[in-house]
């Protein structure tokens, strides 16, 4: 399925190199646990979390007294399934909610929020775009061509308009329209922190005034491709703006599956959706025991 293709490449490393580790070895010795932990270091879940979930294997494996391979190989899918798990659902009620999806530019931001609206749409939900990434007149237009092809509304001012403001036209939309969920694009520009802080504390005051106890949340889209790039970037939005999920994209193009248990380790913010393709359809809940059954196989 999707998700297995969308893996390809994650799981061909991760499953190709657990198999050699696994093959032919009938012992369960350190020399194990030590390649495994190798296997999971170079497939992107980073040092710290990969030293954290062999950790928690050699205590499963102990406790369960596993002796066998094929038993150390399940308590590692277990283990690494365990990591993942969460509530991965939009907090969307009481309608409207305000969905602020926020990323640097070129990690697929413009594309997901597309997906996204689209496939809320399917639910049945009314959906509206807010394009507040004012920073770039093709942002907008982007947005734009999104909202067509997911055949939504959207609010959107000029190049250079404060993003609050069409943040504030949004939610005024939504609330007159009878919308079930507005999405606002929002500009992603770390290098600035302070003013990115500024920013959306600005762009929260204004949904706070004109929504009171609002369903919220905050998505930060990430690009897998970028591996441990990523895990940073999220380390540094978590600080400037408090994230309530974290969208993974491009999962399909890269080897760095691993990246996600780093993020949700190292953040402990639930990777709510993955990204696997360009195409409208191509944007999935995230699946714990999915995923990690894919880069098993
Ligand atoms: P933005 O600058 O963050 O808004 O990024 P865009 O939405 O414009 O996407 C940048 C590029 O990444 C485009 O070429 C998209 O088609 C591509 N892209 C976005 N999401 C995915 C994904 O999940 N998989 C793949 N392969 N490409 C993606």
């Amino acid at each position: 399925d999707k998700i297995r293709a969308g893996l390809a490449k994650t799981r061909a490393s991760v499953a190709g190199r657990m198999g050699q580790v696994f093959h032919g070895r009938g012992k369960v010795d350190e020399e194990l646990f030590e390649e495994l932990e190798d296997v999971l270091v170079s497939s992107d879940v980073g040092v710290a979390t990969s030293t954290y979930l062999i950790e928690k294997l050699r205590g499963r494996v102990k406790k369960e007294h596993i002796v066998d391979t094929d038993g150390v190989r399940e308590a590692l899918k277990a283990v690494m399934t365990g990591e993942l798990e969460g509530d991965v659902s939009l907090l969307l009620a009481p309608a409207p909610a305000v969905l602020l999806v926020i990323g640097v530019n070129g990690v697929g931001k413009t594309t997901t929020i597309g997906k996204l609206a689209a496939q809320l749409k399917a639910e049945g939900k009314a959906v509206l775009l807010g394009a507040a990434d004012t920073f770039r007149a093709a942002a907008i237009d982007q947005l734009e061509i999104w909202a067509e092809r997911a055949g939504v509304d959207i609010v959107k001012q000029k190049e250079g308009a404060d993003p609050a403001a069409v943040v504030f036209d949004a939610v005024q939309a939504g609330k007159a329209r009878g919308a079930d969920v507005v999405i606002c694009d929002t500009a992603g520009r770390l290098h600035n922190k302070k003013s990115l802080m500024d920013e959306l504390s600005k762009i929260s005051r204004v949904i706070d005034r004109e929504l009171p106890g609002a369903a919220r949340e905050n998505l930060l889209v990430l690009d897998a491709t970028t591996g441990q790039n990523a895990v940073n970037q999220a380390k540094q939005f978590k600080e400037a703006a408090g994230l309530t999920g974290i969208i993974l994209t491009k999962l399909d193009g890269t080897a760095r599956g691993g990246v996600v248990f780093a993020i949700r380790h190292e953040l402990g913010v639930p990777v709510k959706y993955i990204g696997v393709g360009e195409q409208i359809d191509d944007l999935q809940p995230f699946d714990p025991r999915a995923f990690v059954d894919a880069l098993f196989q």
